[in-house]
């Protein structure tokens, strides 16, 4: 029951005795959001460069998404995968038009898609290819998710200390090293798994040519190879898959994050080929692709499109990596921008820099940020931002790394 007279504090204290203590959130009841700001029970205002981490891509509140998902509430908003929906449908038709991919599988996350794109691997490689092919090569820093397959598929071993023993067959590889990728693979390998730009890991763009470089080895190694878009796919590196930077064609490809603009959705996307490895009742989600999610992800696209975000979240990006730079030559302890379009980080010595204490003084100046593995600080903010809020968050990280909001 919520409670009108309680402060804020005091529903933090709540909350810290419901949930279960595997997150650690910072002492803010967000209420409402407009564009790229949210509100907390207080009124105080935040520009919000977490974006949900990389999810709220067209902001808060957005009049064409509300609308979408409102009038999609009063049709329907479930059927099952027992039957098909028009809005799963219509979306399926976008996303591989828009895409090399010929056919696609809804689930709700992205853990979900790449539990669905491992499945299918090993399950091609078997019924389809009859090789006794299991294994899979992923990056150390990646991170894939939070389910058992996908814990396994992470090369952090932070995500892994207590759940062991482990779903088997993977080995871990340093991203943007193709020698150490071909060395790993072996007769038994089905499959390569690897984010096209490292999120979760601190931002960490591969050196040019690697995307490339994986299609060449797994070609000539004859594995599939499958990108984790999650976080970088639906626009968020200034191209609408982040393997476009590339052109390269991925056998399989997995999305969520801002796919439906915060509605929860996943999906996994795959050639026709890769796709003859499942056959009915191999897989399935009870909520994947139901219409509330899947019309919230066509309206996410129509904005994206009728609105050119992707070339703004290009130009956008580009300032608020220059901007960054140019913090970086006037702060010590910060070691210069990294990222891809609004996938965006500044690398950090944690020697100098307390990166837990610089996001709550940034939160208490007004700016939400967030940290990406041993040594960045991330700004994944909505495609809508401005040169102008971008400058306002620099403004104000700077403010916070100065002292200012302790
Ligand atoms: C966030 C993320 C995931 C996990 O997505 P969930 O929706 O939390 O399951 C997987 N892969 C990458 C690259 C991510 O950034």
């Amino acid at each position: 029951m919520i409670q009108i007279e309680e402060s804020q504090a005091d529903v933090v204290a709540r909350a810290r005795r419901l949930m279960t203590p595997n997150y650690k959130p910072q002492p803010v009841i967000f209420v409402t959001g407009e564009g790229p700001f949210l509100y907390d029970r207080d009124q105080n205002r935040y520009l919000d460069f977490a974006g949900g981490i990389a999810v709220s891509c067209l902001g808060h509140n957005h009049p064409v998404l509300a609308q979408a998902i409102a009038e999609q509430a009063k049709r329907v908003l479930h059927v099952s995968n027992l039957y098909f929906n028009q809005a799963q449908i219509d979306l399926a038709d976008r996303l591989i038009d828009r895409s090399t991919a010929d056919r696609i599988f809804f689930c709700n996350s992205g853990a979900e898609a790449n539990e669905a794109a491992l499945k299918l691997a090993r399950r091609y490689m078997r019924t389809v290819r009859g090789e006794n092919r299991w294994k899979f090569v992923t990056a150390k820093y990646s991170f894939h998710g939070r389910t058992w397959a996908a814990i396994s598929a992470t090369g952090q071993p932070n995500y892994h200390e207590g759940f062991g023993p482990l779903v088997e067959g993977f080995t871990y590889v340093p991203f943007g090293d193709l020698d150490a990728l071909e060395a790993a693979i072996d007769d038994e390998t089905c499959a390569v798994l690897m984010e096209p730009v490292q999120g979760e890991g601190g931002v960490l763009v591969p050196p040019e040519g690697y995307l490339r470089g994986l299609r060449e080895v797994c070609d000539r190694k004859g594995v599939l190879l499958m990108f984790d878009e999650v976080q970088t796919g639906v626009g968020r590196t200034g191209k609408l898959w982040a393997h476009e930077h590339e052109a390269v064609r991925p056998d399989v490809f997995t999305i969520a994050k801002g796919l439906a603009g915060g509605v929860p959705i996943g999906a996994m996307l795959c050639t026709e080929e890769v796709s003859k490895g499942f056959s009915p009742g191999a897989h399935a989600s009870t909520f994947g692709g139901n219409p509330l999610a899947c019309r919230a992800a066509l309206a996410v696209l129509d904005v994206i499109e009728k609105e050119g975000l992707i070339a703004h979240v290009e130009r956008v990006g580009a300032h608020l990596r220059s901007e960054v730079d140019a913090l970086s030559t006037r702060v010590p302890g910060l070691t210069g921008a990294r990222g891809r379009g609004l996938l965006a980080g500044v690398g950090v010595d944690p020697s100098i820099i307390d990166r837990a204490a610089i996001i709550d003084r940034c939160r208490r100046l007004g700016l939400l940020i967030t940290q990406a593995g041993p040594d960045a600080l991330r700004f994944t903010p909505p495609y809508i931002v401005s040169r102008s809020h971008v400058d306002d968050a620099v403004a104000t990280l700077e403010r916070a790394l100065k002292g200012e909001g302790a």
